[in-house]
């Protein structure tokens, strides 16, 4: 790193500390707002909230837990009624193939229970690093990693706290900025903070918490 990078780097680092503290005060028990009662029930909502809002997933799961209990029910569902039961959320094929396969996994390698590794989660079919550390952080409350959706790519980058695009590469940036026991409440506190204010399109930088520390800002 040259002189102005790192000075850059400095001026990142003390930026987000102030912007966590502001954060902090006002979501501090920011958390996942897909509802669920066990880890299955956890992966199974997160698997059909890709390209869908948590609100719409909350309309479909209780049904679906209801009917579904255990990782052996998913595993054997006919996929052609699995489909019609989570039509609504959209790409419907998919997630019934990922919800269906990861649970044969499930069945076939981990006795039917969720493994708490990132490693054994990305290993079941559908489960990619997002739902893995979604599951991890929320679940069994483990920092693992940093969860980027579309709500904490796009405020990363209003914040100027990365300049990359991709996902992978936005999580390395935000596990090098941000304390480690911070990174899931970090994600969960983002995503509220995108869906209640910096709305895309149209964020109220005006009511932001952050507006004297976002060089994004519009006031
Ligand atoms: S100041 Fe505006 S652009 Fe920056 S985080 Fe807040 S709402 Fe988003």
């Amino acid at each position: 790193m040259n002189k102005t990078q790192t000075a850059a780097a400095a001026e990142r680092k003390a930026r987000v500390r102030k912007i966590i503290t502001r954060l902090k005060r006002n979501y501090p028990d920011a958390t996942c707002a897909l509802q669920h009662e066990t880890a299955l029930q956890l992966v199974v909502a997160t698997i059909l909230s890709a390209q869908c809002t948590d609100a719409r997933v909350n309309m479909v799961t209780p049904a679906l837990f209801t009917k579904y209990h255990a990782a052996a029910d998913y595993a054997v569902a006919d996929p052609r009624v699995l489909e019609r039961e989570i039509q609504s959320t959209g790409f419907f094929r998919n997630k019934t193939k990922s919800i269906i396969g990861m649970a044969q996994a499930l069945v076939e390698r981990h006795g039917g229970e969720v493994p708490d590794t990132m490693e054994a989660l990305t290993a079941l079919p559908g489960v990619g690093r997002k739902t893995a550390n979604v599951v991890l952080g929320t679940w069994f409350r483990k920092n693992e990693g940093v969860v980027v959706d579309t709500h904490v790519h796009r405020l990363t980058r209003l914040l100027k706290l990365t300049k990359r695009d991709d996902p992978v590469n936005i999580e390395q940036d935000m596990m090098a900025l941000v304390p480690r026991e911070d990174w899931t409440w970090f994600s969960h506190t983002l995503i509220h903070h995108g869906r209640q204010v910096c709305i895309a399109r149209r964020p109220r930088c005006e009511e932001c918490v952050l507006n004297q520390l976002c060089p994004s800002s519009t006031v």
